[in-house]
């Protein structure tokens, strides 16, 4: 019964985060390093629409550079040293002025009537942000490129608005608010995002990190119960990483459809509170979200073939957090479960490397191979090495790429490093 639970709703989660971004895979352009983004979006919730504009500052030592615009129309680009741009294929590609300094600084004003990647709720008059940025703001959707973030979100006065970052400041506009979130070190843009609405909103203290949960329609009673945890699970996160959590807030906010991580932010489906307050242990979203607050946005894989890495590991620890929480065999089962939807995609004669060579279109499999295998692999792993090895070498990874972008080589460098074993025979049957 909790092994059918907990596939049902974990894989409605790797349908729903995924669905169109990655057909934007490739967009990786390496000579461009954005160090930040300043944002401003008016939403009118009413037209669906929203109106904004992004200054970015970018080293690059190229004539040209490509930011992702999705479905966004291009208003106006403006910068010194801007010479002309063209809008091709979801980007907008700018040619710049021969310089010997590389860093640049941009003005884009654009707009858009967001489908995707922006999720209008129209009964609840709701909004929130799902995979992927740049549906609303022109961006570099690259996993490797971090840069920090600022967004001004002005919405009718009636309105609360959770973005990922810090709330700094909240300014009354007559009949609009509005709501500024800053985020002051680097991740990629797919963690950038928020939410918008009519919310409730609860706030509790772990040490002194605000932990703040929204929800439209569930009591205070309730969202204690569903979020009961969170603090437990975020001791066990940072003493597994060996890294405290590193902004001063965590919101929770239950909305709409989605799964999605972002920073300091986890946007969870609506229904799935009601799932939890069934049965107080379906909490493996709730830990997998918190997960992905080190492996994922603070620890990126390079690339979207090395996904694995994200989503394999935020798999894995909602399995691990249920073995602290409640013994082993609820991590058995977890485990077992991830095995059985690996298992079947095996024996349908569709299994891959965790490692793609490709992933600008993957299959519904390679997605359940990602997040299952890659748990399951990872479990095999602590096998392999023991309780103490395998933990050291998990701290050892995350303490010296926290922060950076990694690829699966780096992991098993890492693993091994911290175990003295060689673990080419186990990455090659398992991972390559
Ligand atoms: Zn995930």
């Amino acid at each position: 019964m909790y092994t059918l639970q907990v596939i049902s709703v974990i894989t409605l989660l790797v349908c729903s985060i995924l669905g169109s971004v990655f057909s934007q895979s490739k967009d990786k352009i390496s000579t461009l390093d954005v160090m930040s983004y300043e944002a401003v979006l008016e939403l009118n919730i009413e037209k669906e629409q929203i109106e904004g504009s992004v200054d970015i500052a970018f080293q690059t030592d190229a004539a040209t550079v490509a930011f992702n615009s999705g479905k966004l129309q291009i208003i106006k680009v403006a910068g010194e040293n801007v010479l002309s741009y063209e809008c091709k294929d979801q980007k907008i590609i700018i040619s710049l002025r021969d310089r010997k300094d590389p860093e640049n600084r941009i003005q884009i004003i654009y707009k858009g009537n967001p489908t995707v990647g922006m999720f209008f709720i129209h009964e609840t008059e709701e909004i929130y942000t799902a995979f992927s940025t740049s549906e609303w703001m022109i961006c570099n959707n690259s996993p490797s490129d971090r840069a920090k973030f600022k967004l001004d979100i002005i919405i009718p006065s009636d309105k609360i608005c959770v973005a990922s970052g810090t709330l700094v400041q909240k300014m009354d506009q007559g009949d609009k608010i509005k709501y500024s979130w800053v985020q002051d070190y680097q991740t990629p843009t797919y963690t950038y995002g928020f939410a918008v609405g009519d919310f409730k909103e609860y706030q509790e203290m772990h040490r002194d990190i605000s932990l703040n949960y929204y929800a439209a329609n569930y009591s205070a009673k309730d969202v204690e119960t569903i979020f009961d945890k969170t603090s437990d699970m975020m001791d066990f996160l940072e003493e597994r990483s060996g890294i405290r959590y590193v902004q001063n807030s965590y919101s929770q906010i239950l909305i709409g459809n989605h799964y999605q991580e972002m920073a300091g932010l986890a946007v969870l489906k609506n229904s799935y509170g009601e799932l939890v307050l069934k049965d107080t242990t379906e909490t493996n979203l709730i830990s997998h979200e918190l997960a992905h607050q080190w492996w994922g946005n603070m620890i990126t894989c390079e690339n979207w073939n090395h996904f694995w890495l994200n989503e394999g590991f935020a798999t894995f620890m909602s399995a691990a957090y249920n073995g602290h929480r409640f013994g082993q065999r609820k991590y058995d089962s977890d485990i077992n479960s991830y095995f059985e939807v690996y298992n079947s995609i095996k024996n349908s004669g569709k299994d891959k490397p965790l490692v793609f060579t490709d992933w600008s279109n993957p299959s519904r499999d390679d997605r359940n191979l990602v997040y299952f295998k890659g748990a399951y692999v990872l479990h095999l792993l602590r096998t392999e090495l023991g309780e103490e090895g395998f933990w050291n070498g998990i701290k050892y990874y995350s303490q010296k790429y926290f922060g950076k972008s990694v690829n699966t080589l780096d992991f098993q460098k890492s693993m091994e490093a911290s175990s003295g074993k060689n673990l080419n025979a186990f990455f090659h049957e398992w991972i390559y």
